[in-house]
């Protein structure tokens, strides 16, 4: 599955970047996923249930946001919205189009907890003689 893949660079990039933050906990990644890129939104938290346990990003949720296709006519400069089989400019029927959007495959935003935000300190800390 097509998905497993995506999700798995995901998870490794997420990983790599709460490490480097210095963050305790993953709650939330956001990812956005173009109309023409043929991933299947569902599949995606299919493959997260299945990848996510075990790493740093255990329990964090999977938000999929999606973005229809859009393009410019060649012809007659028209842009507009459209789905992953008709490209067709909907003015003069040509099928010169620039792809504006659709293809995007990008994370968006992870959010993180970091140390200094935990409630309670860490028993290490909270020692003293
Ligand atoms: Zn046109």
């Amino acid at each position: 599955m097509h998905e497993m893949g995506i999700v798995a660079e995901v998870l490794a990039a997420v990983t790599t970047a709460a490490e480097s933050a210095g963050a305790v906990r993953v709650n939330r990644v956001r990812l956005t996923v173009g109309e023409l890129t043929a991933v299947v939104p569902d599949s995606l938290q299919f493959a997260w249930e299945a990848l996510a346990p075990g790493t740093p990003v255990e329990g964090a949720v999977l938000e999929v946001v999606e973005t229809p296709a859009r393009s410019r006519c060649v012809d007659c400069d028209l842009e507009f919205e459209h789905d992953r089989f008709d490209r067709r400019c909907p003015a003069c029927g040509s099928y010169l189009c620039e792809v504006l959007a659709g293809n995007e495959l990008r994370i968006d935003d992870v959010d993180v907890d970091l140390p200094d935000q935990a409630p309670v300190p860490s028993p290490h800390e909270a020692t003293e003689d």
